[in-house]
């Protein structure tokens, strides 16, 4: 194990961004793709940068905010906050009471760390997690329902379950949060569900920098009663987005298009198809997502249980190793090189990324096969896969894999 606690993810990051820096300052922006998926964006012009040096400004977009969220997420009120794990702490110390319980639905663990971390806060709170409708119940003293429309992993909640967990809460009169962070865009666009809110749940908050092109931020909506006092809780906290963010919700409000992403689409299936047909090992590792494809720490686990790849690194160093790789080698930006301590460790290839525009598949594929055929070299103990020879020759020695060691370190951290 490398990465070994939140301490190491900070430096990784630190590494991470230090490489973007270089490469932009060397070879231009558009040298770098961003495909994480969350490339957000501010689109502001001058003028309305102008604008925000007034006090009227920051009204001005306030009052825009409000119409053009209220269109994107429905709900009687909107409120900008600064995350959207900044929305759901705010929910949940306005809501959530001293020793009740919080029950979560989601499609699929894991659950957003935000969630159960801003639970813990509360004196005495019980949380349950659910990701099975069959073994879901609600506890006589639950006061807050969260459902996740849409996992970190993009997989989506089936709308049937999504509504009857609503039901359930609300015949119980337990209010719901819905934590639709990419789902407010890729269960409406991608699966033509309902918004959260038509669907009857109370609250939703959506990241304003997933699949849209927004500030890295959340936007809330919800009844107007559970928002004022959320909004209250917020400001105590300085949770609430300030007005260049607020600017930059309006224009990423203002562009956004559903047909963006389903036009993503096309590019994810000729992704598939070639994934498909290419080596076996690609094909076990790489799993489907709503707009592009992933391989997962488990997928990872799998493929070393299954003796595929003979190793010392942990699954979740793989990943970390293998995005470090595709940002340092290939200027490709996936999440496990950016992220904050804590989030997952999936390696997911989105194609519904701004970037994606301007990178023809054939020479993603390439960069894919690159960063592997690296990754692998460093992590696995047998050295020449695809020799025929006796396997016991192959296999690294001792003071080969301590060198691997210090290898992976250095793009990790340096
Ligand atoms: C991204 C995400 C979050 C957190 O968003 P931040 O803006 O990083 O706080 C919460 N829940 C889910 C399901 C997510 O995908």
């Amino acid at each position: 194990m490398i990465i070994k606690n939140s301490l190491d993810e900070v430096k990784k990051r630190e590494s991470a961004l230090k490489a973007i820096n270089s490469i932009i300052n060397k070879e231009g922006r558009n040298s770098l793709f961003d495909l994480t998926g969350l490339s957000g964006g501010f689109l502001a012009k001058q003028e309305d940068l102008n604008l925000l040096e007034t006090y009227v400004g920051p009204a001005i977009f306030e009052e825009k905010l409000q119409e053009l969220g209220i269109a994107h997420l429905s709900g009687e009120k909107v409120f900008p906050v600064n995350r959207t794990s900044s929305g759901i702490l705010a929910s949940i110390l306005a809501i959530v009471k001293e020793n009740s319980y919080v029950v979560h639905f989601l499609p699929e663990f894991p659950a957003h760390p935000s969630i159960p971390r801003s639970c813990k806060l509360i004196k005495g709170v019980n949380y349950l997690e659910f990701d099975n409708i069959e073994e879901f119940f609600i506890h006589d003293d639950t006061s807050l329902v969260v459902i996740t429309g849409s996992t970190m992993d993009h997989k989506i909640l089936d709308e049937t379950e999504f509504k009857k967990i609503i039901d359930l809460a609300h015949l119980n009169d337990i209010p719901v949060l819905v934590d639709d962070a990419s789902g407010a865009r890729l269960r409406t666009a991608i699966y033509n569900q309902k918004k959260a809110i038509e669907l009857g749940a109370d609250l939703v908050v959506t990241s304003t920098d997933k699949l849209m092109l927004g500030p890295r931020g959340g936007l809330m909506s919800g009844k107007r009663e559970l928002m004022d006092k959320i909004i209250d809780k917020a400001h105590q906290f300085g949770l609430e987005a300030q007005p260049p963010s607020v600017l930059a919700m309006v224009k990423g409000l203002e562009v956004y298009d559903e047909n963006d992403l389903k036009n993503s689409i096309l590019k994810k299936e000729e992704l598939i198809n070639i994934i498909k047909n290419s080596s076996d090992i690609f094909d076990e590792l790489f799993e489907e997502t709503p707009t592009g494809v992933m391989v997962s720490e488990e997928s990872f686990k799998i493929a070393i249980d299954k003796n595929k790849i003979n190793t010392n690194f942990s699954p979740k160093d793989i990943c970390f190793l293998w995005s470090m790789i595709l940002l340092k080698n290939e200027k490709i930006i996936t999440i496990p090189a950016v992220s904050m301590p804590g989030a997952s460790g999936t390696v997911r290839f989105d194609l519904a990324a701004n970037d994606a525009k301007n990178l023809e598949i054939a020479i993603l594929i390439e960069k894919i096969n690159n960063s592997f055929n690296s990754l692998l070299k460093i992590v696995n103990n047998n050295s020449n896969r695809n020799s025929s020879s006796s396997s016991s020759n192959n296999n690294k020695n001792n003071e080969e894999i301590a060198k691997e060691k210090e290898i992976a370190k250095e793009i990790l951290f340096s």
